[in-house]
């Protein structure tokens, strides 16, 4: 009685969110434009995926720094790219933070590290976006807004800051950002390891030696770097992407539950 009271109450809060928030078409349109690897999907993929930006608007708080207005064009385009990797495993990825914080250009962080002998060394460090765990999530517009440029080298690496951090988030809901999303038990945790760490030391690798890549080769950091700029491949550019990394490619797909390649 109680489960069946609790869904209709669920379901007419959506109905009600979806049509507070309903995306206009050619707002749709211009998002779809900006973003082709999104208008690449299929019909369905995207009725839903326009249902789940309805839902993620309702759910979001957006805020602009230093006088820049997130206008609803801006806050689509977030949502439209943050709810592409939670298409079919639903929005409750993304309950552990509200605001979204944005800015116009990209911001200088001070930073400091200690090296092998004690050393504390600062640092600048330009941040096109950053995930904290519980929130809130930044990003800065100049990093997002280009439209694609049909010129542009067939293997320069993929750049996508919005999957980029929400792989983040993917990441860290389980309290750690380690390049391992929560699963299912931890055998399932211990294959992914496997995979993971065999695929990033033969990643570096290539980056040292200096081969281009379509994955980001800041993905070299670490494990968990290496997670998100393949995350990012994997949706904008995902034939390219399963050509180059197949195992990674599946381990996506699985996790995911997704095929964009196919
Ligand atoms: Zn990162």
């Amino acid at each position: 009685m109680w489960t069946a009271l609790s869904r209709a109450w669920t379901q007419r809060r959506e109905a009600q969110a979806l049509r507070r928030h309903a995306i206009p078409e050619p707002l749709w349109q211009l998002t779809l434009l900006r973003y082709p690897f999104l208008a690449e999907r299929s019909e369905a993929d995207l009725a839903e995926l326009r249902r789940l930006c309805s839902l993620f608007l309702a759910s979001k708080e957006f805020h602009g720094v230093g006088g820049f207005e997130v206008s609803d064009e801006v806050a689509l385009a977030v949502a439209a790219q943050a709810c592409l990797p939670v298409l079919r495993l639903g929005l409750s990825w993304y309950e552990g933070f509200v605001g979204i914080v944005m800015h116009a250009d990209e911001v200088v962080a001070q930073r400091e590290f200690m090296d092998e002998d004690g050393v504390v060394h600062a640092f600048e460090e330009e941040l096109a976006g950053e995930a904290m765990e519980g929130g809130p999530l930044m990003l800065t517009w100049s990093a997002m807004e280009g439209l694609p440029d049909p010129a542009a080298a067939q293997d320069q690496a993929i750049f996508n800051v919005v999957i980029h951090e929400f792989a983040h988030v993917i990441d860290m809901r389980d309290g750690w950002a380690d390049g391992v999303p929560p699963l299912a038990n931890s055998q399932a945790r211990e294959q992914w390891l496997a995979v993971l760490e065999g695929q990033w030391q033969r990643f570096c690798e290539r980056v040292d030696a200096g081969e281009p890549s379509l994955i980001d080769p800041y993905g070299a950091e670490s494990p968990e770097e290496f997670f998100a700029v393949a995350v990012e491949a994997f949706f904008v550019a995902p034939k390219a992407m399963r050509a180059e990394e197949p195992v990674m490619y599946q381990l996506l797909a699985d996790f995911f539950k997704q095929d964009p390649a196919a």
